[in-house]
């Protein structure tokens, strides 16, 4: 049956593929395609896991002490009888068979499939043997890990579309930030969420895979099945669900015309980003990793405006990173750069980003509080104060390496920035007596509090640079959780409070002689790519894949004109009006 689900367009383009679930749990199950000739192998080692479970389970079994409960060998019993059952391992094999899955890949795939079965029994019993088969899954999954027979060498990673699959499209309820980060090897085709925000950082993490995907599609991950055929159109926050011959017709067709437009805009890599009227702009790149900066440079960023340090410290089971190792990775993104400035903020974890793996509705789910105004950023940076040190000990380190730049992220007391500046010069009186070089590192402050945009210009007199994070000044300025899909109707970046905080910054920030750039989501938008220049901003940082698009809307601006039709529009007696009248001409609606 085809349906169609609405949800919040995070990353543009047309997917069609098949539907991968995967539950959150599940994230960290290896994946790949078995050659042809091993699959044999392949199911045997599927079914010797059952094989060693079962044993395993026998053994529990027959050692239970006599007086343990009854409900104890009733519990084992099912557990057998659901590891025997064919709906389990006789299904998984077929996924072996028909779709060359490893063995892990098509345990999960199956257990999708059967945990739903469960959920819809009417009978609680039955719906609560759910948890049952997820723990027998788990068993084998161990020992299929355990057995180090999984030979990742010798099968292909499904991102090597030359095997004939089709693509995949991954469905799941949430995606923790930074379990985003594993699929950045082009994994899937596409991807859907039933929860989240169009800024939430897995949305952001998902923009920056540049596959189309749409979050907040709210039921998708119970409604669509494992193998369903889909169509995620990235541009529309749809998702179509066994679409119909014709409609598929119609989306290779647009399918097509958008790799065109890719391939089109790709040929202004070495275009410099020069306006009509001759004004230079400096467009840099986001990024997560130290191996994005590779995607920065193959566009022709002008260097990295936000490496969000954070995701070094991501899923570590509480071992966070030592000096040296952060060392090496800013310093494989200052060398990768050869030159161009780099941008280091200092760790913005808390809020949606959590050091241990948690998705944005589980964290809500366990700490009831607000995590977005609680412990984050520069205030648990300083909650922190030796682990503050080592990450500006090794930003200073890297310094020496090419042009390296400090930004301290959600600054909004004047406090924060004297503490700041006292660990950073104690990190270099460290430095100095260890004999460790370092050079001049400018620092800079993330605006995203609109308390600091009343206080701008005493910021200013500590700052060399300030840096717009529009994603959380938006969170901030009009109480509306960026990562929350109810309400992400109401989070609005046109909303003419959010465009004055903007143009105020930028205004007091030229008007000393700073610089400032945008670094939250807007930047990356071609809908604001005028409106942001109107105000005056002359640097932009954004996702990679993003440059290209905003490079062309630079190239056909003119910011004498824009100037004039900005300040006049935010000026006017009637702020929404005169910010509808932006829209209405920077989406060409007029
Ligand atoms: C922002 O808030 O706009 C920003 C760039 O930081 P992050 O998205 O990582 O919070
Ligand atoms: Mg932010």
């Amino acid at each position: 049956m085809s349906f169609q689900l609405f949800g919040l367009s995070v990353s543009g383009g047309v997917a069609i593929g098949r539907a991968m679930l995967v539950s959150s749990s599940m994230i960290d199950v290896v994946h790949y395609f078995v050659p042809e000739d091993a699959v044999e192998h392949e199911v045997s080692r599927l079914l010797r896991s059952r094989d060693v479970v079962a044993e395993e389970l026998s053994t529990l079994q027959s050692e239970l002490p006599v007086d343990s409960p009854a409900e104890l060998s009733a519990l084992l019993d099912v557990h057998l009888m659901l590891l025997n059952d064919a709906a389990l391992t006789e299904s998984a094999s077929t996924w072996i068979k028909d779709r060359q899955y490893n063995a892990e890949w098509a345990l999960s795939a199956q257990l999708e499939i059967l945990v739903r079965q469960f959920d819809e029994m009417e009978d609680e019993y039955l719906r609560e043997r759910r948890s049952d088969v997820e723990q027998v899954v788990e068993r084998m999954l161990g020992v299929l890990t355990r057995g180090g027979t999984t030979d990742r060498g010798a099968g292909v990673l499904p991102d090597d579309t030359g095997l004939g699959h089709d693509p995949l499209i991954l469905i799941a309820n949430d995606i923790a930030p930074a379990d985003m980060l594993q699929f950045k090897r082009a994994f899937f085709a596409g991807f859907v969420t039933d929860v989240g925000g169009k800024t939430s950082h897995t949305a952001i993490v998902a923009r920056s895979l540049a596959i189309p995907a749409v979050v907040g599609a709210r039921e998708a991950s119970r409604v669509i099945r494992q193998d369903d055929l889909l169509v995620v159109d990235g541009d529309a926050g749809l998702v179509v669900v066994n679409p119909s011959e014709l409609m598929l017709e119609e989306y290779r067709f647009r399918q097509r015309t958008s790799d065109l437009e890719r391939q089109r805009l790709a040929r202004l890599r070495n275009t410099p980003a020069v306006t009509i009227n001759g004004e230079t702009i400096e467009l840099m790149a986001n990024i997560e990793m130290p191996v994005d900066a590779s995607a920065a440079i193959e566009v022709g960023a002008s260097g990295i405006g936000l490496f969000r340090s954070e995701f070094l410290f991501m899923n570590r089971a509480g071992e966070l990173p030592g000096e040296d190792e952060q060392f090496e990775a800013y310093r494989s993104v200052v060398m990768a750069m050869d030159g161009q400035p780099v941008i280091i903020r200092t760790v913005d974890v808390g809020a949606d980003k959590p050091l241990e793996r948690m998705s944005a509705s589980e964290l809500r789910h366990e700490h009831s509080l607000n995590p977005a105004l609680g412990l984050r950023a520069i205030r648990w940076s300083l909650a922190e104060p030796a682990m503050f040190r080592q990450q500006i000990r090794a930003i200073l380190r890297a310094s020496v390496f090419g042009k390296v730049k400090m930004l301290i992220p959600m600054v909004s007391r004047m406090d924060e920035v004297r503490q700041s500046l006292d660990a950073i010069g104690r990190a270099k009186q460290q430095l100095t007596d260890a004999g460790k070089a370092f050079r001049a590192v400018e620092l800079g402050a993330m605006v995203e509090v609109p308390a600091a945009v009343l206080v701008l210009p005493s910021l200013l007199k500590h700052f060399s640079f300030v840096s717009l994070g529009t994603n959380d000044l938006i969170q901030y300025a009009l109480a509306i959780d960026r990562g929350d899909e109810a309400v992400a109707h109401l989070y609005d970046p046109w909303h003419p409070a959010v465009l004055k905080l903007i143009s105020e910054v930028i205004r007091q920030a030229r008007a000393s002689g700073k610089d400032v750039s945008v670094c939250g989501e807007m930047a990356g938008d071609t809908q604001f790519t005028d409106v942001l220049l109107g105000m005056g901003l002359r640097v932009f940082s954004m996702h990679p894949s993003r440059i290209p698009a905003v490079k062309q809307a630079v190239l056909r601006a003119d910011t004498r004109r824009l100037e004039p039709w900005v300040s006049a529009a935010l000026r006017s007696g009637d702020p929404w009006e005169a910010c509808e009248s932006l829209r209405v001409k920077a989406l060409g609606l007029a």
